[in-house]
């Protein structure tokens, strides 16, 4: 293969100008976004078109893909080689008849929503934050909120993928169905992924509002009501005096959709300003609120493009329960309040759709998602997950596939039912196990 095809990323070769976009990750310890996990290795390589992509893999016995780097556990991790596509982010082909949009893989959504809004188009949702690649968010079920929005993934409707030997396979909705159904939330295990193509919708006007202290009775009372009070609204509480803190409403400004903002909802009140999910952090960083229109990708994160997204120095965790389950999980995590808030920033509740994935912690029932948002203290959060998981045990609570967990593979088995169909679709595609790493040993392969 040709050597300049591929770029080295290392501390002797930084005064060369090719290696601009990617250097600042290279040239300390190669970590994740939150800085909580250095990979095992900083072999680093930028493949720029999909043959090199081709090439890499044929070359190497083993190798992982690194998106944007926002997973927090070790998903992504290499211990051999990492290639990254951060330079094919292009838009390949936007199809207004089908409602479709081909992107290449390294496209970030911050990158992907502007054009897309410009030629009168959208996304259905979003996850919290837009500097994540399309790629990775949909390999780990990445999600927004809405009780009838399906999470990113399941905007997919076709996919270009280098595999183990080399080959290029085209997967798509219609033609492949559980083929393609068992490869979009992939975990980055089954190849690569090179071409994106997405379900689109006419662009769509939003407004955000948020609430402040929303009692738990209220929640308890009136949980299916709140939840279906807008296109995406978002619960983001400390756990402590047996309030929600923040209840942020993203309406889409049409008939029928819109959200008529009282002074008062459910007992919450009407904030008088902009507001970061972490009160006490700058709301400058965060998404338009107080009513004021904005196009759809300006609304549905809660981070703007451009700004540190959540606190920055932080760990995440996160679970999903069966809709039917939503009050009485919370209230089980209420009760570990004394244990969890000392350690904890702020956790968020949302709706996800279900969806057909096999993979996703929604395939086939409708979610509640509980995350966590850590103060960077590993030895401690640690010993909380393991006390957190077993509580929502029993209402099979499936951990977010990016964030930290502590469940354990058989639990895993017995949540996701299409994980023995999943092993042999990787076994298929990917037969010597060259993407896999220490993460899917663990918790997919059991090895
Ligand atoms: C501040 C913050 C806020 C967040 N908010 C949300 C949220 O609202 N909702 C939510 O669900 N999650 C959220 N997350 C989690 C995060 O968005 C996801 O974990 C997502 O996977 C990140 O994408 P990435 O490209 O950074 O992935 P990476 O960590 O780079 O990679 C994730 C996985 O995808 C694989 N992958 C990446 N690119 C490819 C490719 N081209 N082909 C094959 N495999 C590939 C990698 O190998 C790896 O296995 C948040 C994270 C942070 C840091």
């Amino acid at each position: 293969m040709n050597k300049r095809t591929f770029i080295r990323i290392c501390s002797a070769a930084a005064a060369s100008p090719l290696l601009s976009p990617l250097f600042a990750w290279a040239s300390e310890k190669l970590t994740n976004w939150a800085g909580n996990l250095a990979y095992s290795t900083d072999r680093l390589y930028s493949a720029r078109t999909p043959e090199d992509v081709q090439g890499f893999v044929k070359e190497h016995s083993k190798l992982k893909v690194l998106g944007t780097r926002h997973c927090f556990n070790d998903i992504a991790d290499s211990s051999s080689e990492f290639l990254s596509l951060k330079t094919q982010d292009k838009v390949l082909a936007l199809d207004p008849k089908a409602h479709t949009v081909t992107v290449e893989a390294g496209i970030t959504y911050g990158q992907l929503c502007p054009y897309l809004d410009k030629q009168g188009f959208a996304l259905h949702n979003l996850a919290s934050l837009p500097h994540i690649s399309v790629a990775g968010a949909c390999s780990t079920a990445t999600h927004g909120s809405g009780e009838k929005n399906g999470n990113l993934a399941t905007a997919v409707s076709g996919l270009e993928l280098v595999t183990a030997s080399g080959e290029v396979v085209k997967l798509s909705r219609d033609k492949d169905r559980e083929t393609f159904y068992g490869a979009i939330v992939g975990l980055g295990a089954l190849g690569i992924i090179t071409k994106i193509t997405l379900d689109i919708q006419p662009t769509f006007m939003m407004q955000q509002y948020v609430y402040e202290d929303l009692p738990l009775i209220q929640l308890k009372e009136h949980f299916d009501e709140i939840e279906a009070s807008a296109y995406s609204v978002s619960l983001f509480t400390d756990w402590h005096k047996e309030r929600v803190n923040e209840v942020w409403i993203k309406s889409r400004m049409e008939p029928g959709q819109k959200f008529k903002a009282q002074p008062v909802f459910f007992d919450a009140t009407l904030a008088t300003k902009n507001l970061h999910p972490i009160a006490e952090l700058s709301a400058e960083n965060c998404t338009e609120q107080m009513g004021v229109p904005g196009p759809w990708y300006e609304r549905l994160p809660h981070f703007r493009m451009g700004f540190m997204p959540s606190a920055g120095k932080e760990l995440q965790s996160e679970y999903f329960v069966p809709r039917h389950h939503a009050v009485e999980a919370i209230f089980a995590v209420e009760r570990l309040r004394d244990m969890v808030s000392p350690h904890l920033l702020i956790s968020e509740i949302r709706a996800v759709a279900a969806d057909n994935l096999w993979m996703s912690p929604c395939y086939k029932q409708a979610c509640v998602t509980i995350h966590f948002t850590w103060k960077q203290d590993w030895p401690a959060v640690s010993k909380i997950l393991p006390v957190i998981e077993k509580e929502l045990t029993p209402f099979k609570a499936r951990p977010h596939w990016g964030k930290l967990f502590t469940t354990p593979r058989s639990q895993l088995e017995s949540t996701y039912e299409k994980l023995p169909g999943f092993v042999a679709l990787c076994n298929k595609f990917d037969s010597h196990g060259k993407f896999r790493n220490k993460f899917l040993e663990r918790n997919i392969f059991g090895g």
